[in-house]
């Protein structure tokens, strides 16, 4: 390992920690959020892919209805006894006056009546069949209604949509009416018959078969598992005649916006009092709401009646509302959230714990290398490291004919300083010295070390005699500067350096750097020390 990157993981290796840690918790963090929105989407995707199911299932119930409806009033309306007595009936109306007739009406009703009555009475015991009417055109003029054969000869005229339609175009249809009985689901049928006087076929009028909301809403819920209420405009109910008791709800509830026409369940207004639908239920809807411990789904959408279908710029005088029970659905979502963030905090630890391992093994290295290279005591390169860097800048020099300098220094009477002042303040005054001698070079490849005892060497790439001389003298000059107190010194009061100075530039191809400066520096102690010596001052 490079001693910069030792270096650098002593310095650095916390922050480097904290820098990993902080990038990974940002990823986990990124993680989670996208973890919860895609949850979230596909929470919400079933929660829509349910609401349309129920929707399906609503309109497909809707449907079969009309269709049972359809096959009841078109298989009385082919009965040819039962249009014959109808026929009857609609001839004397019109010999007694229109309305409700007179005696022979009367006589064709109750025949009719009695023919149809029991299949009836059985058909409305057993199945969700409420009405069966009987009426006249053109507009509607109510011949007889079997499920309250005491009622008839009333004009329909402007609430009985359908069957104005049916003896206008004499086709079959079926639809939702609101009127006074409620929202009732109806088909209608033409009926022919032989006319006896001229045996020919003629259109009598509409036979129409229906049941109502509230009577099949128990069956659609339990079969859907799901509440359903259908709900009618207040704003409609009051444009229609509507009876008495409804009128009561209304003048009770000033506030009240909706009517529940009719509900599986009884938490419909509760319901209705936490979903935020407004004035607008003109377009389908989904949404979330909590009831105590439960969360419902709850959603709706418009539902056009008969007019509606004709007229699209209507307003929808209804809609269906329907709920269930999400609390599964969003504990679910919840525990895979949860689950989510402990398995990202469980990594997290995991990533932490290898991380800090290999981090507390890289500075253990570090620091064992560093151990190998550098001078315990005064903090400086060992010899090892620079025996292995001068062989290498020793080749990078020739190479490239660069001159390279070395200075190798030692402490003056030295001996005598650890006698007079003991080894601890040796150590310390080795230390001061070694931190001088680090002060004086500035370059990036120049380097001081410990070659042993109290000599140093400062080994400098790129610096000929003169450079070297420089620094020389100006560590010689700074050491003295140190003023370190040296009584028994013989060259001065206070410690000094004596310094051996060599330059590639100036030697032959035998001879050897270290040796050269080595020489030179005994030559400087022979000289008396405290002095520079090299080939320059040799001369
Ligand atoms: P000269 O001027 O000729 O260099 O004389 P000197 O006394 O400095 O040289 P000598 O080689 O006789 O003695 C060197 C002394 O350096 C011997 C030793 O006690 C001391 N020394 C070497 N290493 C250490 C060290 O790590 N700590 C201390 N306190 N003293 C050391
Ligand atoms: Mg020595
Ligand atoms: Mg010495």
């Amino acid at each position: 390992m490079r001693l910069g990157t030792i270096k650098f993981i002593k310095a650095h290796g916390t922050l480097s920690l904290l820098l990993i840690s902080f990038i990974i918790l940002a990823f986990e963090l990124i993680f989670m959020i996208v973890n919860y929105l895609s949850a979230y989407e596909a929470l919400n995707s079933t929660l829509t892919a349910r609401a349309k199911e129920h929707q399906q299932n609503f309109y497909f119930a809707l449907k079969m209805t009309y269709r049972n409806m359809m096959q009841m009033s078109q298989f009385i309306s082919n009965n040819e006894e039962l249009n014959q007595l109808f026929l009857q009936g609609k001839k004397a109306i019109e010999r007694e006056g229109g309305g409700s007739g007179g005696v022979e009406a009367g006589k064709a009703r109750q025949n009719l009546l009695k023919k149809i009555k029991p299949a009836w009475d059985k058909l409305t015991k057993e199945f969700d069949v409420k009405q069966l009417q009987y009426h006249l055109g053109p507009g509607s003029l109510s011949f007889l209604r079997v499920h309250t054969p005491l009622k008839y000869g009333d004009r329909l005229d402007h609430l009985r949509y359908m069957i104005v339609d049916t003896n206008f175009d004499k086709t079959a249809r079926s639809g939702l009416e609101i009127d006074r009985s409620g929202s009732a689901l109806r088909s209608v049928s033409p009926v022919w018959a032989i006319d006896p006087a001229t045996n020919k076929k003629v259109y009598v009028g509409a036979l129409e078969a229906g049941t109502s909301v509230k009577q099949v809403m128990p069956l659609w819920a339990s079969s859907f598992k799901v509440n359903i209420a259908l709900l009618l405009n207040k704003s409609y109910i009051k444009k229609i005649t509507w009876n008495k008791y409804i009128q009561q709800v209304l003048k009770n509830n000033p506030n009240i916006k909706y009517y529940v026409e009719a509900s599986s369940s009884k938490d419909v207004n509760t319901i209705l009092a936490a979903i935020s639908i407004k004035n607008d239920y003109k377009t389908d809807h989904i949404e979330l709401i909590k009831q105590q411990s439960k969360c419902f789904s709850v959603y709706y959408f418009p539902l056009r009646d008969y007019q509606g279908t004709q007229d699209k710029d209507l307003p929808p005088p209804a809609f269906v509302l329907m709920w269930e029970d999400a609390s599964n659905l969003i504990n679910n979502f919840h525990s895979i959230i949860i689950t989510n963030i402990i398995y990202a905090i469980l990594i997290f630890i995991i990533i932490e714990i290898i991380l800090v391992w290999v981090f507390r093994r890289e500075r253990k290295l570090a620091t064992a290398e560093k151990n190998a290279l550098i001078d315990g005591l005064t903090d400086i390169f060992n010899r090892r490291y620079f025996d292995h860097l001068l062989k290498g800048e020793l080749s990078s020099a020739k190479r490239l004919n660069n001159p390279l300098s070395l200075i190798i220094c030692d402490i003056d009477f030295f001996k005598k300083f650890n006698d007079t002042y003991g080894h601890q303040a040796g150590d310390k005054c080795l230390k001061k010295v070694a931190a001088a001698l680090k002060k004086k070079v500035k370059r990036g490849r120049d380097c001081v070390a410990r070659y042993g005892g109290e000599e140093f060497v400062m080994l400098l790439p790129h610096t000929d005699l003169k450079g070297a001389l420089y620094i020389a003298n100006l560590v010689k000059q700074g050491i003295c500067d140190l003023n370190i107190t040296h009584v028994n010194s013989t060259t001065e009061q206070f410690i000094t350096l004596s310094l051996g100075v060599a330059c590639t530039e100036n030697l032959t191809e035998q001879d050897d750097l270290l040796g050269v400066a080595d020489r030179y520096l005994y030559q400087a102690k022979a000289d008396g020390r405290n002095r520079v010596v090299s080939t320059d001052t040799n001369h």
